[in-house]
């Protein structure tokens, strides 16, 4: 669960245990997972000065900062980017960076934590606002995945099971990962990260297991559609109930042990999306991203991550049309580059990704006027150890062919 959906839980279910409900950047809630705090004072988001003082504030950090934008942030953020991409580039990007002494994240916090493990210690990796979580890294807590560890031994499959655990996790699940000889992938190379998992442990004609956290429906639709696995094949880990929700017997069967993760932008399209834009749009493309249901991804015409996306509309004929099942602001800003093109957004209902739209303008000129003020805030430091294995995890995505 977000650290948003946390503050507004404990207020309304244990009101007697539970502070106030705190306003965004004010305060501190240590019950949550990060709080919310704000060191002085959060600009007023009606400020009309606060574009000219982001500028300001940029412009004085020079070459000491670099910034970078995830695609899902809003268009004020970007504005402000040095290089905008998906998770993955912008680790890279900030591992390119050796020079910069502030990587500046606009994006949520497992991203932040894989900025740092990727860059030197003399770097300091700052998220301007510490509540921008993400829903799905949330829901594989590190005391969950050794239960589940505890249970596939009990089982007596750990050994023929290897982790592998999507980029949106936390440092912690990385480093899980790393410990027992996995790798970490991303919505790109999804395929490639599972083929060599596999080989790790039999190959995809014997019995190994793959333990895919933390998006069930990226490692089910890869394993399915992309490795030609079965849907029997896949079973799904319930961390809130005894051994998963599954017998022995069903995870010795399995290939394919799926975290019951999702994302919760992702996860709200539809198979009745998909059948209502194409009554709708005729001749549309619908494009989609791997994290979406099962459901989604087999009724669209293309499946692909955030880059996929952006590459396959800068390709796109003059005049087509198409559907684009991923978070809105990258859809508006697709369709904004793309005036010559017919572009949809999937869902009926507006779909963003709240805890990314966590980091705005007040909060990107608060982290940058610090810094110029010589105050470090937010920073984001993974523990020695876990950043450790988790490199260990990331470096074994990065011999992977393809990347
Ligand atoms: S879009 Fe989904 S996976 Fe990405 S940060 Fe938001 S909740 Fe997490």
């Amino acid at each position: 669960m977000c650290p948003v959906s946390t503050l507004l839980n404990s207020s309304f279910t244990e009101p007697a245990a539970s502070p106030a409900l705190l306003l965004l950047g004010q305060g501190r809630d240590l019950a949550s997972e990060r709080g919310v705090e704000c060191v002085g004072e959060l600009p007023h988001a009606s400020d009309p000065d606060l574009v000219e003082r982001a500028r300001a504030a940029r412009a004085a950090l020079g070459d000491r900062a670099f910034v970078l934008g995830h695609h899902y942030q809003r268009d004020e953020v970007i504005d402000l980017a040095d290089v905008t991409g998906d998770s993955f580039k912008l680790a890279r990007e900030a591992a390119a960076r050796p020079d910069a002494e502030f990587i500046i994240f606009c994006g949520v916090h497992f991203m932040a934590e894989s900025a740092d493990i990727l860059t030197s210690d003399t770097q300091q990796v700052v998220l301007p606002d510490l509540a921008a979580g993400c829903s799905m890294a949330d829901m594989a807590a590190i005391n969950q995945v050794e239960e589940c560890w505890d249970v596939l031994e009990d089982a007596g499959i750990a050994d023929v099971t290897l982790p592998v655990t999507y980029m949106n996790s936390t440092a912690a699940i990385k480093a899980f990962t790393g410990r027992h000889g996995g790798t970490v992938c991303t919505s790109s190379n999804a395929e490639v990260a599972l083929r060599w998992a596999f080989d790790q442990v039999g190959g995809l004609e014997g019995t190994g297991k793959v333990l895919f956290m933390p998006d069930q429906h990226l490692g089910r639709n890869t394993a399915v559609l992309k490795l030609g696995l079965d849907l029997a094949d896949c079973v799904v880990f319930d961390p809130r109930k005894p051994n998963g929700g599954l017998t022995d017997a069903e995870l010795r069967d399995a290939r394919m042990i799926l975290w019951r993760g999702h994302c919760s932008v992702h996860g709200r399209f539809s198979a009745r999306n998909v059948s209502d834009v194409r009554a709708a749009v005729p001749d549309v493309t619908v494009l989609v991203h791997p994290e979406c249901t099962h459901e989604v991804v087999t009724g669209a015409d293309l499946v692909g991550s955030t880059e996929f996306i952006i590459s396959t509309l800068d390709a796109a004929a003059p005049g087509s049309s198409w559907a684009i099942g991923t978070e809105l602001n990258l859809v508006r800003r697709v369709a904004a580059a793309h005036p010559d093109k017919n572009v949809h957004y999937l869902d009926s209902t507006v779909c963003f990704c709240s805890t990314m739209n966590r980091i705005d303008l007040p909060h990107l000129v608060w982290t940058m006027e610090s810094l110029v003020a010589g105050r470090v805030v937010n920073r984001i430091v993974v523990d020695a150890d876990d950043a450790h294995w988790a490199r260990v995890a990331l470096d074994q995505m990065l011999a992977l062919p393809g990347l």
